[in-house]
C-alpha cells in the first residue's frame, strides 16, 4: 500500500539565524494559542477545496499515517499543553500505523530532560540542529546554544528513550576549515546518532548572511571537498544526496518525498501532495490564523509528475523506476528522454529499468537534471 505522510509546520524560533530564509517570526509568546488552534481547526478540517470549489481531498473515516513530521521553525519551543492539543486532535482524525515514524524537529537548549521525557509520549525520532560542534562556527551561523549545549541535546535525548536521532550538520560555513569539519564529524561519530542531514551553507535573499556575502565569502574555504569526509564516516551510508544514515534508519518521511508520494501539509508555510495536486498554505499567520488561506494550489499534469518524479527520484542513491518518467510522456518524448540518458553516461546510469545519478551526477545533480529535461 502507498504510503501517507503527514508534515505540520510550527513557524516560531527564539531568535532568527543569519543565513535563515524558513517562514518562521520571533513572537511564539503573543501567537502560540492563536495558531495552535487555527492548526486543529485545518487538521480536522475533512475537505480542501481548489479556487474552483472542486475537493482536493474529503476525509472519509480516518486515513492512516505511516509518518509525522513536525519541522519549524522550532517546534521544540511549543507547551506541552499545545503538543497535547495537536496530537489530541490528529488521534480524531487520523489512524496511526503501528510502525509510524513520528519525528520532531528540536533546537539544541530548547528543551530539557523533563520537556525531552513527554515528548517521548508522542515523537519516537528526533532531528536535532546541530550545524557544527565548533562554537565560532556556530556563533558565526547565529545560533543561540553552543556546541557543548547540542552535544548535551543529544545525549539526554537517548538517554530518555530516544533511539532514533538524526542530526543537521553545514558545511562551508565562516571560519570552518577541513580540520575542523573533520572533527564535528568525530564528535557526531561518537554520539548516539543514526541519521546526519549535511548541507553546505547557501546565500538567501532577505538574510543577514546575503547582505554581508562578499565579506563572509572570504572567510569561506570553498575550495575542500568538505562532502567528500562525509564518505568517509564509519556505518553511515550516503542514500540521497544531502543525507547519510545507518543500517535500516533512513527517514521514512523524507524517503516518501523522494518518491514522491502523497503528504498532507498543516500549518502555516506549510506544503501538502495529494491526488495529484499540490497546495501550500499562507506565509502569513494573520491570514492563516483568520481562515487558513491557501497561498496556492496547483494540478500537476503528466509532464509536471514525470519532472517531480525524476527530480525527487534522481536525489535517491539507489535511483528510481525510470518508467515514473516515461510512462507520464507520450512516445516521442520518452524516446527523446531515453536518448538525453544515453548522452549522459558520465551522469547517469540506466540498468535494469533504474535510472541513477554516478556519483559526478551527484555532484552537479540539478544541472543534470535540466539536462535531461530539457526539450528544446
Ligand atoms: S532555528 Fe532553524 S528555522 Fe529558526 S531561524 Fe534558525 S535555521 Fe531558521
Amino acid at each position: 500500500m502507498p504510503m501517507l505522510a503527514l508534515y505540520i509546520h510550527i513557524p516560531f524560533c527564539l531568535r532568527k539565524c543569519n543565513y535563515c530564509d524558513f517562514f518562521s517570526v520571533t513572537t511564539l509568546n503573543d501567537w502560540e494559542e492563536r495558531y495552535v488552534d487555527s492548526l486543529c481547526k485545518s487538521i480536522s478540517n475533512k475537505e480542501l477545496f481548489d479556487q474552483n470549489k472542486e475537493p482536493i481531498y474529503k476525509l472519509d473515516g480516518k486515513p492512516i499515517i505511516d509518518t509525522i513530521y513536525v519541522g519549524g521553525g522550532t517546534p521544540s519551543l511549543l507547551s506541552e499543553k499545545s503538543f497535547d492539543r495537536i496530537f489530541q486532535v490528529l488521534y480524531e482524525n487520523f489512524s496511526f500505523d503501528s510502525n509510524i515514524e513520528s519525528t520532531l524537529e528540536v533546537n539544541p537548549a530548547t528543551v530539557d530532560k523533563e520537556k525531552l521525557l513527554f515528548l517521548r509520549g508522542y515523537f519516537n525520532r528526533l532531528s536535532v540542529g546541530c550545524q557544527s560542534f565548533r562554537d565560532i562556527e556556530l556563533s558565526s551561523l547565529g545560533r543561540l546554544h553552543t556546541s557543548e549545549e547540542a552535544i548535551e541535546t543529544v545525549e539526554t535525548a537517548h538517554k530518555v528513550g530516544f533511539e532514533n536521532i538524526s542530526i543537521d550538520l553545514m558545511f562551508k560555513i565562516p571560519f570552518q576549515t577541513l580540520d575542523t569539519f573533520k572533527n564535528t564529524l568525530k564528535i557526531t561519530q561518537d554520539l548516539p546518532v543514526n541519521h546526519i542531514s549535511a548541507y553546505e551553507l547557501t546565500f538567501e535573499e532577505n538574510t543577514p548572511f546575503w547582505e554581508n556575502m562578499t565579506l563572509l565569502k572570504e572567510q569561506i574555504n570553498s575550495e575542500s571537498d568538505f562532502d567528500k569526509c562525509l564518505g568517509d564516516l564509519t556505518f553511515f551510508k550516503r542514500y540521497e544526496v544531502s543525507n547519510y544514515a545507518k543500517d535500516g534508519y533512513e527517514s521514512k518521511h523524507n524517503l516518501n518525498y523522494w518518491h514522491n508520494g502523497e503528504y498532507f501539509g498543516f500549518g502555516a508555510g506549510a506544503v501538502g501532495y495529494i491526488d495529484c495536486v499540490r497546495y501550500k498554505y499562507i506565509c502569513d499567520l494573520e491570514k492563516y490564523c483568520d481562515n487558513n488561506e491557501l497561498e496556492y494550489i496547483e494540478s500537476l499534469g503528466p509532464k509536471g509528475i514525470a519532472f517531480e518524479n525524476l527530480m525527487l527520484g534522481l536525489r535517491m542513491t539507489e535511483g528510481f523506476p525510470v518508467g515514473k518518467v516515461t510512462n507520464y510522456l507520450n512516445p516521442i518524448e520518452g524516446e527523446i528522454f531515453l536518448e538525453k540518458v544515453n548522452s549522459l553516461k558520465d551522469y547517469v546510469i540506466l540498468e535494469n529499468g533504474i535510472l541513477r545519478a554516478t556519483q559526478r551526477g551527484m555532484d552537479v545533480l540539478n544541472s543534470t537534471i535540466l539536462e535531461l529535461y530539457t526539450w528544446e
